[in-house]
């Protein structure tokens, strides 16, 4: 039986690879639509190599572009909220939801349907709303099934017991470009050097989340809301190899690992099928010949991001909304050269305890979250160095 799919944030790194696994089963998967960002020439291209039959982009200023750059292919496109819109609402068995930051929730919210399979890669849709994106997907029977590689292991390893025997779930940590650093020459780095990931290729903002260990705490928040388990029964451990994904200890000490070379592709494609895995020619983990695999504990010293995202956690009510949105301002500023690496903790630790004297509530709704995100954006602005050059920080 051929199931339809959606893609949201087609053009990206997960996009990109999501379709690689869809051209290797013509026959199993068909593409109802395709969602990009801005870059019309590379949504156009996607949709004509996997006959989608929507596609649109978020850019409305990108329209013509799209329209002409399908002309010919029988896709029809279209560009602004509405088109975003319109290609989530289109029937659809699967959506993959790979657009990169907060920009993804509310299109991957308004996925949920009834009977639908989210395979989820954006997590900061569950970091900015996860309460009310689970209790939604539940109510509506919506499967949510983890993208990102080290939930997709822990999915698979919690599957084999029950999880009142969970005493914890960790996840792996590469420990980014910076894990041999010290802290005076990260300090100096910048946003190509942060970009250069040791072990996975990925989009921009990502990359600067794994070189901060943000990423990390995002994942924590991700597991959190995913799993249902409280801050105390998560962990990470850092392993450079990228093979471990995610371990599961049991009550009696016992532990279940995922493993898998680090290649999107094996999550994805799980994510796509879920039990019954698909057939895909990758390399096969090889263990005698890799020979070691080693473990350490994350440096929060160094890595300040991943404190403050346990301590956002740990204080949940709004914090995590705060955290993930003074971090999206901060890692674009980074980006931009405009601040230093240790300014993006600094912006949001800043932020976060600007806000943690209001003790706000959890978001009771997406436009809850959406606004709470907007007001820490804004404290997050706030703190960037001023168009003279000087810094506040
Ligand atoms: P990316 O930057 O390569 O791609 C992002 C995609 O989203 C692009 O198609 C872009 O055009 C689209 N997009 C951006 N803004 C948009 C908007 N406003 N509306 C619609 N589309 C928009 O990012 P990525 O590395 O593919 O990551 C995507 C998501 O998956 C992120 O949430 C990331 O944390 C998660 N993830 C990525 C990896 C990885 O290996 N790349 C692993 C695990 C999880
Ligand atoms: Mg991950």
């Amino acid at each position: 039986m051929t199931r339809s799919i959606t893609i949201l944030g087609a053009t990206g790194s997960i996009g990109r690879s999501t379709a690689d696994v869809i051209l290797a089963h013509r026959d199993e998967f068909r593409v109802e639509a395709v969602v990009g960002g801005s870059n019309a020439a590379a949504l156009a291209k996607i949709a004509k190599d996997l006959g989608a039959k929507f596609a649109a982009l978020a850019d409305e200023a990108a329209e013509g572009d799209l329209r002409q750059a399908l002309t010919g292919s029988g896709i029809r496109g279209g560009a602004g909220r509405a088109a975003v819109l319109e290609a989530v609402d289109r029937d659809a068995d699967i959506v993959l939801a790979a657009i990169s930051g907060t920009a993804g929730l509310a299109p991957t919210h308004a996925a949920l349907k009834p009977g639908r399979r989210i395979a989820l890669a954006n997590k900061e849709s569950l970091v900015c709303a996860g309460g009310v994106f689970m209790a939604d997907a539940r109510r509506l029977g919506v499967e949510v099934m983890p993208v990102d590689s080290e939930h997709n292991a822990l999915d698979h390893a919690l599957a084999s017991g029950s999880e009142r025997d969970v005493e914890k779930a960790v996840i792996t940590a590469s420990g980014g470009p910076f894990r041999t650093w010290t802290r005076e020459r990260i300090a100096g780095a910048d946003a190509r050097e942060a970009s250069a990931h040791p072990v996975w290729s990925m989009g921009s903002k990502i990359n600067i989340d794994s070189a901060t260990l943000m990423n990390k705490g995002l994942e924590l928040i991700e597991a959190h809301h995913l799993f249902d388990l409280e801050a105390g029964r998560l962990d990470v451990l850092v392993h450079p190899e990228a093979i471990v994904h995610g371990l599961v200890q049991w009550s009696d000490g016992a532990v279940t690992a995922g493993l898998a070379l680090p290649d999107m592709k094996v999550p994805i494609a799980n994510a796509l099928r879920n039990q019954n895995r698909l057939r895909m020619d990758l390399p096969r983990l090889d263990l005698a010949a890799i020979g070691r695999l080693s473990f350490e504990p994350p440096d929060e010293g160094r890595f300040p991001c991943l404190s403050l995202a346990k301590a956002a956690l740990k204080a949940g009510g709004a914090m995590p909304t705060i955290l993930n949105a003074a971090n999206e301002i901060a890692v674009e500023a980074f980006i931009a050269n405009a601040i230093g690496f240790y300014d993006i903790s600094e912006i949001v630790e800043r932020v976060c305890s600007t806000f943690s004297g209001r003790n706000i509530a959890a978001p009771s709704a997406v436009a809850d979250a959406l606004w709470i995100d907007q007001e820490a954006r804004q404290a997050a602005r706030q703190l960037l160095p001023v168009r003279t050059g000087t810094a506040r920080l």
